[in-house]
């Protein structure tokens, strides 16, 4: 009887120990969650910041651009003014008006990019705003989730130790078929009958084998669902 209530025991310091493992993996989405909501916001951010400076790159260009083109209608002028003949001074008109037209277009242009460029900055500012809340807000929870883990990891050190002290009051031979079968993803391994039939899956157990389980020393394989079985008293 005092293998039984050693194996037990050590059941109970594994489904400790399990309890504690489930707590701490039951952590892990919340982490989650806090790294995917904040990446969200990074996420938004840099893709509208590769949008504004491809906007900023055309802005520049346009500038330059403008600024080439009015130097061209100053040039114009001063050609308009140094001009002798009525045919030199039509040519010199037409040109300068082209140009005045292009640089009417592209300032219409900078304008429009401009203003999204704006948009765009103010776009990101937001977002560098709501990064900064979002982190703001996560301190709390993310060290109520560090705390806790310390706190479950403290624990689990101290249930493993208590497991050590446990385990060798089992005898060897009893404690691998246990090992073996807890290995084999099972968290009970020693289960109490229910009325003569296995507590984990409930098949009866055979008639040749009640007698010696309720006499209440054996500790039986249950064929069935294999777990070890025993008799409560
Ligand atoms: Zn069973």
């Amino acid at each position: 009887m005092s293998d039984l209530r050693a194996l037990l025991a050590l059941q109970d310091d594994d489904l400790a120990i399990h309890a504690l493992e489930q707590r701490l993996a039951a952590l892990e989405p919340r982490i989650r969650e806090l790294d995917a909501r904040r990446q969200r916001i990074v996420d938004a951010m840099e893709r509208q910041s590769t949008v504004l400076q491809a906007e900023e790159k055309k802005q520049a260009f346009l500038r330059d651009k403008i600024a080439e083109h009015r130097e061209l209608i100053a040039r114009n002028q001063a050609q308009l003014d140094a001009v002798k003949t009525m045919r030199q001074a039509t040519a010199a008109a037409a040109q300068m008006d082209q140009a005045k037209r292009i640089v009417a277009g592209e300032e219409a242009d900078l304008h429009v990019i401009t203003r999204r460029v704006e948009e765009l900055r103010a776009g990101v500012a937001a977002q560098a705003t709501e990064l900064e809340a979002c982190e703001a807000e996560q301190v709390t929870a993310r060290s109520e989730v560090a705390a806790e883990r310390a706190a479950i990891d403290g624990e689990l050190a101290v249930a493993r130790a208590k497991r050590d002290q446990t385990a060798p009051q089992v005898p060897a031979a009893l404690r691998q078929r246990y090992d073996r079968i807890r290995n084999a993803k099972r968290v009970h391994v020693v289960v109490a009958l229910n009325a003569l039939a296995c507590g984990a899956c409930d098949t009866a157990i055979p008639m040749q084998r009640r007698h010696a389980m309720t006499a209440g020393t054996a500790i039986e394989l249950c064929e069935a669902c294999g777990v070890l079985m025993y008799h409560p008293v």
